[in-house]
């Protein structure tokens, strides 16, 4: 659903993507581990169309992400490519960005009122299932304020999916919460992983989660895939020295 060939991407001087190629398979969840600024985030930035690339190809369902225009630049076609590609993919941040001036409910519910013109009552009955599912449907009338950092984060999550992206990114959605709130976090994804065969990506620091989550593990370092392959194989047996020091560091 996702193929990603020979894409590089740079911030001035700094290369932080070097011919970057993989694929994710449809209902794949795959976990992007490696070393501080070795450019995880930002591939998932890309794929968010929030960052432009320097050279490569992208394509999500089928369709290139961005166009080529005769500039030789990489642009997106038009406002509604950019508009339809965005919909396939949904994104959870390190920090909740809740809007803070609304309850829970109005958080999850507006987005696809606004941008997908769902009817309000739809809407509302499909924000509440999703806060069911998430374990806050108590907390619908309540604003983000009120709210421990566990619980803003499951309201993003339920947010993201209220608009039923095909595919997932969840950008290190623990890092920023006190590590007693951070199992109700990974078990309402954990869920998630186990129970739609919505495609994932995953960056963690979180090993053992990763492990339990991923059908695929890539190990990034300087730009680079270093080395991928299935959980078991990446943490118990990492073929390259690479992996296996900064394994050693975070285990
Ligand atoms: P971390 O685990 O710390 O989040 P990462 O692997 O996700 O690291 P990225 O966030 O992708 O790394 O960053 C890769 C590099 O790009 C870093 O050196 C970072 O400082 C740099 N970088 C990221 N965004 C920008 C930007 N907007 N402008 C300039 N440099 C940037």
């Amino acid at each position: 659903i996702i193929e990603i060939d020979k894409v590089s991407k740079r911030f001035g001087q700094l290369e932080v993507l070097k011919d970057l190629t993989f694929n994710v398979a449809p209902g794949e969840k795959l976990a992007l581990i490696g070393p501080s600024g070795s450019g995880k985030t930002t591939i998932l930035r890309i794929l968010m169309t929030l960052e432009q690339i320097n050279g490569g190809h992208i394509k999500v369902d089928g369709e290139q992400l961005w166009h080529m225009p005769a500039n030789g630049g990489l642009a997106p076609a038009n406002e509604a490519h950019l508009h339809r590609m965005r919909a396939k993919i949904g994104m959870v941040f390190q920090l909740f960005n809740l809007f803070p001036h609304m309850t829970v409910l109005r958080n999850v519910m507006l987005p696809p009122i606004l941008t997908q013109g769902v009817r309000k009552e739809d809407a509302e009955a499909r924000a509440m299932e999703l806060l069911d599912m998430v374990g806050m449907a108590e907390k619908a009338t309540a604003k983000p304020a009120q709210l421990s950092g566990g619980q803003k984060q499951r309201v993003a999550i339920a947010r993201a999916l209220a608009l039923q992206p095909k595919v997932m990114l969840f950008d290190e959605v623990t890092s920023a919460l006190d590590p007693e709130l951070v199992e109700e976090v990974l078990n309402v994804m954990r869920r998630l992983a186990e129970e739609t065969d919505m495609t994932m990506l995953l960056v963690t620091h979180e090993m053992s989660f990763a492990h339990d989550f991923a059908d695929r593990v890539l190990f990034f370092d300087g730009g680079r895939i270093v080395e991928e392959g299935p959980p078991d194989q990446i943490f118990t047996n990492p073929r390259e020295e690479r992996t296996q020091g900064f394994l050693k560091k975070v285990i």
